[in-house]
């Protein structure tokens, strides 16, 4: 048997990490066992979808690099096949035109709670022979009304649901249209999914699709309820807990891989290994292996695996997801030093690429203001003979290579009787405004001789129009 799952999002707003851990342990378990990932667009909710919402979850898909081998379906472009089905379902008496109104749902549910009931729909269609005139009913599904249903959920086990517990639930609007439970389990069918995983805000649904499925005369595919995703607080994992929205994450300069990894270790485990690489993950993977429990968002984690992988990860790579963050900031990166040496320096220093982006802009474009901080602490008047004597050394370097400057630094400061560091830092100053930068030696040579010597131009300057002018 070809295993077949499928990531079924609602357009209905951004990719979610809730929905990004289900795309990816659908995706998981179809890799594993060389089985068939499908990706089916939810849209039947007309007011609420959005080409917005799909362009996002598509967005967010590609990012993450969870490439689906068919689809993406729209449900909206099935609706006549659910109109058969409706059909079908009326005909074998499976299920029913109810024309109750909203006054007589409502008087009927209150009814019930005045007789300690629990609200559900009685069945008062059940066995109309005769429609009602101008009322346009809605279809409902007629739910066996006796014994039970079990879930066989690989996560939770067997959960059971008494028929008596599941009303009869609306399968298609007055208008025609058909409801989720209905096209879900229409869906499933013909695009043979063996395997529904998805999130455990689904466990309610099950038993009665599972009833439909059997109405059609259906095996249903084998479920798999993934526990939530809560904030740090327990709650919910919400907007209000930050980023949330995949594409969110890329703005905030994360890794797709990191963020898989991260969302890989929500609820699934294996022994006690923290960082898997696609490969790794594919070959662990284990539905068996999720947690029951809910399990709640660590940013600090995920934060942590970005570094590991911003560390490893190899320059070229992350100098295409770099690019695009330059991209942002307004800077071309082909205007100056290859993207991918930039990275080899800065790799080791950055939590995110945000971080790094901002950290080498000066690589691209001239600093033409200083930090005042950094500027007031080392652009001082006792900086300017060393920013000269550094000037006219490196001017007459025949090699721009960082061990020549280095020696020059290193001279200089000999020379002079200070320390090092009294040397480079109103360089640092100099070229990226601040007093962060890589080791200075193999910043200057990326940078070049040229901009070098314009930076320490500038900020003589500054001390002159700064400093001496004041004393
Ligand atoms: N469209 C549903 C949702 O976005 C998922 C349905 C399913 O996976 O069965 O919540």
């Amino acid at each position: 048997m070809t295993i077949r799952t499928r990531f079924a999002p609602s357009p209905t707003g951004y990719l979610h990490v809730g929905g990004a851990r289900t795309a990816l342990f659908s995706w998981l378990y179809a890799r594993k066992h060389g089985g068939k990932f499908v990706l089916r667009i939810e849209d039947t909710d007309l007011e609420r979808s959005t080409e917005e919402s799909v362009n996002a979850i598509l967005e967010g898909m590609t990012w993450l690099g969870l490439e689906y081998d068919e689809g993406p379906f729209y449900q909206t472009h099935r609706f006549d096949r659910y109109k058969d089905v409706i059909a079908k379902l009326l005909s074998q008496g499976d299920a029913y035109c109810c024309y109750c109104s909203k006054d007589e749902l409502d008087a009927m549910r209150e009814q019930q709670r005045a007789n300690k009931e629990k609200p559900r729909y009685d069945g008062r269609c059940r066995h109309l022979t005769t429609p009602r005139d101008g009322v346009q009913p809605v279809v409902r599904f007629k739910n066996p009304l006796e014994g039970s249903v079990i879930v066989k959920d690989v996560v939770k086990g067997d959960v059971e649901f008494q028929n008596s517990e599941l009303d009869d639930l609306v399968i298609a609007r007055p208008d025609g249209t058909p409801t989720y439970n209905l096209t879900v389990v229409v869906d499933d069918l013909d695009m043979g999914m063996t395997h529904v995983i998805r999130g455990d805000d689904h466990l309610n649904n099950s038993p009665r699709q599972i009833n439909i499925f059997k109405a059609l005369g259906a095996e249903p595919p084998v479920f798999a309820h993934l526990p939530m995703i809560l904030g740090d607080d327990g709650a919910r994992l919400s907007k209000r807990h930050g980023a949330v929205g995949v594409m969110s994450f890329r703005d905030d300069g994360f890794l797709p891989e990191a963020l898989l990894n991260y969302l890989v270790r929500l609820g699934w485990s294996h022994g006690d290994q923290e960082i898997f690489t696609i490969d790794e993950m594919v070959q662990f993977f284990d539905i068996k292996n999720v947690n029951k429990s809910a399990s709640s968002f660590n940013t600090d984690k995920l934060l942590w695996l970005n570094q590991q992988y911003i560390k490893t990860s190899s320059p070229e790579h992350i100098a295409h997801h770099l690019s695009w963050h330059m991209g942002s900031l307004g800077i071309d990166p082909t205007q100056g030093p290859e993207l991918t040496k930039v990275v080899v320096l800065q790799q080791e220093r950055a939590k995110t690429l945000v971080e790094m982006a901002t950290n080498s802009v000066f690589f691209y474009k001239e600093i033409t203001e200083f930090d005042d901080k950094a500027a007031r602490k080392n652009l001082t008047i006792d900086s300017l003979v060393l920013l000269d004597d550094m000037q006219s050394r490196l001017s007459a370097l025949s090699e721009w290579l960082a061990e020549p400057i280095h020696v020059q630094i290193k001279d200089c400061s000999v020379e002079r009787g200070v320390g090092m560091g009294k040397v480079a830092q109103p360089i640092r100053v100099a070229i990226t405004g601040n007093t962060m930068s890589p080791p200075l030696d193999l910043t200057l040579e990326l940078l070049g001789r040229e901009r070098t010597l314009a930076a320490i131009t500038l900020a003589k300057k500054w001390v002159k129009d700064n400093v001496e002018a004041q004393a």
